[in-house]
């Protein structure tokens, strides 16, 4: 399942991250998921139930934030968010278009044990279509 795959990548940033920050235990992680990244996050969270047994993420929470998509047109270079999967500018029409936002998968953040405020790992980048 392309899910458990993605997971199991999240996972082993994040215990690597903890054994490198002297984190006995991961508390809580954040995830942001692009509505274009293929991923559910429904299947995602079953994912991270499974496969944090017997980790050091084992008491952890997962927090998944999703993210919308965001547009950037070719011609005019302005930034939209679609709407109804409708992928042309609404300023010029055009349909030369980029994703900017939207198929990212990656860690926000984690917190661990010994460190309430947070330990940010930045935005290491899991998967990126
Ligand atoms: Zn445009």
């Amino acid at each position: 399942m392309h899910e458990t795959a993605l997971m199991a990548e999240v996972l082993k940033i994040v215990q690597q991250s903890a054994l490198e920050n002297n984190l006995p235990k991961v508390t809580k992680i954040k995830l942001a998921v692009g509505k274009l990244s293929m991923a559910l996050p429904k299947a995602l969270i079953f994912a991270f139930q499974v496969l944090k047994k017997e980790t050091v993420c084992e008491e952890a929470e997962l927090e998944i934030e999703s993210k919308e998509i965001v547009l950037q047109c070719l011609d005019c270079t302005r930034e939209f968010r679609p709407q109804d999967y409708h992928f042309s500018c609404p300023f010029c029409t055009s349909s030369q278009v980029k994703i900017i936002q939207g198929r990212e998968l990656h860690i926000i953040s984690f917190e661990g044990e010994e460190n309430e405020l947070g330990s940010n790992c930045g935005s290491t980048l899991v998967k990126s279509q």
